[in-house]
């Protein structure tokens, strides 16, 4: 373990401005706070995060890293809090142990990992914010990796082997953290083939053993022939680590014994016009080995590495692989995006282009002015327009940023998007309108009594919800307009003293070029048709315009007439076959009547609205109405408008009022507003008409209150 003057120097070496004190107090908080928590290994627990600390020195991170990677575990396993942390070592460090506690948080479930992966780490990355967080929990993965061995409980060994090849190891790529990577690759391989590990250890024992010190031999040669021609390059050589050994015989296919290129040679040099000199010089004296040769300095890979690749038969016949590159470039393979904070710190003036991307990831991390236009601008971040969330069984469902628990339940499955009620999110019951956040589990609570609502429309995300949907609710609508176009139809027959029968509809289907006596009743419900219309064409003598006793003006149309023959309304659905009107806002309980609007169904009016007077000539629009017992659907809509005094802690009064009495203000609007009074219009769910009147009786009792009238357009 890194002794706490010792890891104080390693970054004073790097970065001489570093907050020794701060390092000093977060060395102490570490351990203080893990106490005698311990390992797997039997090791006191805080060598661990004294360990990744110390990992993130050889990338010369800067100070707020290294603090963090000390207190990486303490909100997640000690009973710190992320406000002891902010007091004790500010709002920066605070964010990025937040930000390191919740990937840690995440946990790739066993089933379905390959095909879940990219979603995984996408996940990451998105929740990773800052680039240190990831920068943090890669350390936190290594270290992790290399005290595997200690965990006794071999499934829980695989899935964090799988995890950090399946979502760590290509990370650290992605940021161009090569070394990392392998180190990662390798520990994993270890653990999840031990046998096929083992045996290309073997394997290469032998090569080794047969070869002598081949690495050795072939270094010297490769050094004299660049000697030779006068290029100046430091060459090393290494045997490629088992894995990518492993993944070679997988990807080409080609067994153990062919494959003889174990060995990677690394020619660093001072310029880019050395760097093709060396190759050309390299080239010149062996033959090539045909589709090896890559060019990454004139297109560099994504993460930003550059090299030149190469593959030749040289010294002795051996195939081996070549890479060839400058000081810098080096540097920035190995470190990827961690070499930034030492350059950041040495002061190198770096040429033109060869920096551009760590220059440009370096000032977006100066300068931007959150973590959003950070993202926005790396390549890291390609994830931002989305959110990553989890089903109960851990099961990760990808959606498009500003998707709500019912797209969700769609994305899950049709079914259990048709039959949602509710959704707890992590744990929490939470509107279906609630936006979901990364990370977020959710659990849908379904019911087979529920069918989509129309009003889901409004905050749904995704397409296949809102083509659900809006599918439902078109079947829906056609079932309430083929009902109420029959009711219709009924009561027009009975009207002119005719039977209904369905036969004498089919007589007519022609006329109206209706395919069935379903679809007739429907363009009635819908009122293309009048149920007039109809009666006439299955009657022809009934060709004299309605008897004026028909036509019911509005004065004279008394509650209570007809209704034997009213229509009951039940579960009111907005943008359905019936509706309320806006203008009268009807309730249970109120007088109403219906009008048949082309196209739309029918609009429930109260019995003494103005806006009837515009129907008063025609009559076959008119429908009697009456409240069905039970009024399922949308809570009714009473609205009412109030005069306040404008003093303080009358609107608190009158909200209260509301609430006491059960009512929920759906919308309230100031319509004038005075040094004494306030003016407004307030919507309010109730339950019915009387419910209304229990409010307005309550609000006039309340000495805030003027008055209060029901609004009536
Ligand atoms: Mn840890």
């Amino acid at each position: 373990m890194i002794r706490q003057f010792e890891l104080v120097e390693r970054v004073k070496a790097y970065d001489p401005s570093a907050d020794e004190d701060a390092l000093n107090r977060a060395y102490v908080f570490a351990i203080k706070m893990h106490g005698s928590q311990l390992r797997a290994s039997g090791d006191p627990y805080f060598s661990h995060p004294i360990e990744v600390a110390g990992i993130l020195t050889n990338y010369r991170l800067d100070c707020a890293s290294i603090i963090t990677a000390l207190l990486h575990d303490t909100i997640e396993d000690t009973h710190a809090t992320l406000g002891d942390v902010e007091k004790m070592f500010g709002a920066e460090i605070a964010r990025l142990v937040d930000g390191v506690t919740k990937l840690s948080r995440i946990e790739l479930q066993q089933s379905d990992q390959s095909k879940q992966a990219e979603n995984f780490r996408k996940l990451v990355l998105a929740m990773s914010e800052d680039i240190r967080v990831l920068l943090v929990k890669l350390a936190d993965r290594v270290h992790n990796m290399r005290t595997l061995h200690y965990i006794d409980n071999p499934d829980k060994r695989r899935r964090i082997a799988l995890e950090t090849m399946e979502i760590y190891a290509p990370l650290a790529e992605r940021i161009g953290m090569q070394e990392l990577k392998f180190e990662l690759e390798d520990l994993a391989f270890g653990e999840l083939h031990p046998e096929a590990r083992g045996s290309i250890m073997a394997r290469l024992d032998f090569l080794r053993e047969q070869g002598g010190d081949l690495v050795t031999r072939i270094l010297t040669q490769l050094r004299q022939t660049l000697a030779d021609a006068g290029v100046t390059a430091t060459v090393s050589g290494r045997e490629k680590t088992p894995y990518s050994i492993w993944r070679k015989m997988q990807t080409k296919n080609v067994g153990f014994e062919q494959l003889s290129d174990i060995m990677a040679f690394r020619v660093v040099v001072g310029s880019i016009e050395d760097c093709y000199r060396a190759l050309g010089t390299i080239h010149s004296r062996y033959p090539m080995v045909p589709n090896r040769f890559k060019d990454y300095i004139s297109t560099p890979k994504p993460n930003g590495y550059r090299s030149l690749h190469t593959g030749v038969f040289g010294p002795e016949r051996h195939r081996i692989e070549v890479q060839i590159r400058t000081q810098e470039m080096h540097e920035v393979g190995e470190l990827g995006v961690a070499a930034h904070w030492k350059y950041k710190q040495g002061g190198h003036t770096t040429d033109g282009r060869q920096y551009r991307w760590l220059r440009e990831l370096l000032d977006i991390l100066e300068h931007a002015s959150n973590p959003e236009e950070f993202l926005e601008h790396t390549k890291l971040e390609m994830f931002q327009d989305q959110v990553f969330c989890f089903t109960p069984k851990g099961d990760l469902i990808a959606l498009p940023r500003g998707s709500c628990p019912v797209d969700f339940a769609y994305a899950v499955h049709s079914e259990v998007g048709d039959a949602c009620v509710g959704a707890k999110v992590n744990g929490r019951m939470l509107p279906l309108r609630t936006a979901l956040n990364n990370g977020d589990q959710v659990e849908i609570i379904t019911s087979k009594a529920q069918t989509p609502s129309p009003t889901w429309e409004r905050f749904v995300v995704t397409g296949k919800a809102r083509a659900r949907i809006r599918r439902f609710v078109r079947m829906q609508a056609r079932v309430q307009y083929l009902d109420l176009g029959r009711t219709i139809l009924q009561k027009a027959f009975k009207t002119e003293g005719y039977d209904y029968t369905e036969k004498g509809l089919e007589a007519v289907l022609k006329v109206f070029k209706a395919s069935g006596v379903d679809e007739l009743c429907v363009s009635v419900g819908e009122g293309v048709l009048t149920g007039r219309e109809v009666v006439a064409a299955v009657y022809p003598e009934l060709k004299t315009p309605p008897k004026t006793d028909n036509v019911v003006p509005l004065k004279t149309r008394r509650p209570g007439k007809g209704r034997d023959h009213a229509v009951p309304i039940r579960g009111l659905i907005p943008g359905m076959a019936m509706h309320f009107a806006g203008c009268c806002h009807p309730l249970p309980g109120d007088r109403i009547v219906g009008i048949v609007v082309t196209g739309k169904g029918v609009t429930i009016h109260t019995i003494d609205c103005e806006t009837l007077e515009q129907y008063v000539d025609s009559p076959e629009r008119w429908l009697d109405l009456t409240w069905d017992s039970e009024v399922e659907g949308e809570a009714p809509v009473g609205r009412i408008s109030v005069v306040v005094l404008n003093e303080p802690g009358s609107l608190g009064s009158l909200s209260t009022v509301i609430a006491k009495n059960m009512g929920n203000i759906n919308n309230l609007k100031i319509t004038n507003r005075t040094t004494e009074f306030f003016e407004m219009l307030i919507d309010i769910e109730v339950r019915d008409v009387k419910h209304l009147t229990n409010i307005i009786a309550a609000l006039r009792a309340t000495p805030a209150i003027n008055s209060v009238e029901r609004a009536r357009n």
